[in-house]
């Protein structure tokens, strides 16, 4: 999709520290980090937001909560971690596009503010 951010970082129009890339999806580095480790997931497809999934979307999901459990195994995350999506303006979504957050290597609060 035309002038999304995510969009050009995934097609590497705009720079981004990657961790991983397949033909589906990439996780690179947040950069305003709120927790020692903390990365997005996105699908390559522009989706707007978790709003816009449906049950076709299942396996693309499956496969991105399987990529988040392998990352965090390789980068020694041990004491468990939090995945977020936001959604929307009271959600919190600043990208229309969608992300996960997997922040890590910190005790989080709960709830969220
Ligand atoms: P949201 O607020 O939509 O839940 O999350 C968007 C996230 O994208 C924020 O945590 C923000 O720091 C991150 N972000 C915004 N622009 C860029 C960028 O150009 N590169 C990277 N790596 N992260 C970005
Ligand atoms: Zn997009």
């Amino acid at each position: 999709m035309e002038d999304c951010l995510f969009c050009k970082i995934a097609a590497g129009e705009i720079p981004s520290n990657k961790l991983f890339e397949d033909d589906r999806i990439l996780a690179f580095y947040d950069i305003d980090p709120q927790a020692p480790v903390h990365f997005l997931v996105i699908p390559k497809q522009h989706i707007p937001s978790a709003a816009a999934l449906t049950e076709e979307n299942g396996p693309l999901l499956g496969h991105v909560f399987a990529t988040i459990s392998r990352l965090c195994k390789e980068l020694g995350v041990e004491n468990g971690y939090r995945v977020v999506s936001n959604v929307g303006q009271d959600g919190g979504q600043s990208v229309p596009h969608l992300h996960f957050h997997v922040l890590a290597k910190r005790s989080l609060a709960w709830p969220p503010g």
